[in-house]
């Protein structure tokens, strides 16, 4: 997750140190979820004139390859297949190094499939360009990058020219104005790497509102795994559904409580999907998804044990 945005980093604080315009946060917001290693084609059309319903994700025999992989590696992906149709939430869970980000990577064209197809709005995306669907998409990952500059500048480049009350309805949204509020400059807090430290959850709630100023019909979410308390995680929760509610979202579920919501939860186990349904119809099923929940909960019951623990000092 961090790999998708680390190569950009130096770059952005270079060009953020000279110049710190709302013209440039917007431009920069562009390229900060995407790296366009990608050549676009000559008679590329626009995601709006893709003949499918916007929202629409299509996987069609997808294998993947990593460009710098080893030669005689097996494939990331092997006969990825599956639809995610308008409005749904489509969740992809299974164990570590299974290829769920990288599905991820290839749904807005970051990485080009080695075979098959990935459609967008009904046309594949090597016919698309890549500005349209870099402008339908929403990303919340794990890593959320901010400025070295106000929360009010970090949320206004996913919505140039929005007026502080959108911000600040977002931010309602996301549970995160709470917070900001409680900060003595609120808004002009000064944050990003030598400003104020926000936590792990508080940066993720930013990355939701900056999806709901921007209101992509697609949003590609990557919850985090850490462990977050029983609080915590309502609050963020409630944001993700704010999030993803109206949008086709493609989700890696590392907490059962996303998966349980989800339309179909794909399971993926060394770069295939190995089961498909929902989270009642898997666990009746009895496969690797019934497994992996049964793990999840015996864990989630020793974090709750642990925090209901009176604190030794
Ligand atoms: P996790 O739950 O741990 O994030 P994941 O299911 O999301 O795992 P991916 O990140 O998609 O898995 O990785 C799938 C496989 O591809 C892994 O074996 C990983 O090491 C490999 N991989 C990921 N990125 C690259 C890369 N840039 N170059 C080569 N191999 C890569």
């Amino acid at each position: 997750q961090a790999r998708l945005l680390m190569p950009l980093m130096g770059l952005m604080r270079v060009a953020l140190d000279v110049q710190t315009s709302e013209a440039l946060f917007a431009r920069i917001f562009e390229y900060l979820d995407f790296v366009p290693a990608i050549r676009e084609a000559p008679d590329a059309i626009s995601v709006d004139a893709a003949p499918g319903p916007i929202g629409r994700i299509e996987f069609r025999d997808v294998t993947f390859r990593y460009p710098d992989a080893a030669a005689d590696a097996r494939p990331t992906l092997r006969g990825v297949t599956f639809t995610a149709d308008p409005g749904q939430h489509v969740a992809f869970v299974g164990p570590s190094g299974a290829g769920k980000t990288t599905i991820l990577y290839l749904t807005p064209r970051m990485y080009e499939a080695s075979g098959g197809a990935v459609l967008f709005a009904g046309e594949d995306v090597r016919q698309l360009t890549q500005e349209s669907i870099i402008d339908a998409v929403g990303i919340v990952s794990q890593e959320t990058y901010l400025f070295h500059a106000t929360i009010r500048e970090n949320l206004r480049y996913a919505k140039p020219g929005g007026s502080d009350a959108e911000l600040e309805a977002a931010c309602r949204a996301a549970n995160i104005h709470h917070v900001i509020e409680s900060f003595e400059e609120g808004y002009d807090t000064v944050v990003g790497e030598r400003g104020y430290r926000l936590s792990g959850g508080e940066k993720q709630r930013i990355a939701i509102a900056r999806v709901l100023l921007k209101d992509p019909p697609v949003l590609l979410l990557d919850e985090a795994t850490s462990a977050l308390d029983t609080v915590s995680e309502r609050v963020v929760q409630e944001a993700l559904d704010a999030a993803a509610r109206g949008r086709t979202t493609l989700s890696i579920a590392h907490r059962l409580s996303t998966v349980i919501a989800a339309d179909v939860i794909h399971v993926v186990e060394a770069g295939r999907i190995v089961e498909s349904g929902t989270h009642s119809t898997l666990l009746a099923a009895g496969g690797l998804y019934a497994e992996l929940a049964a793990e999840q909960l015996a864990s989630s019951r020793i974090l709750e044990a642990e925090q209901s623990e009176p604190s030794a000092d």
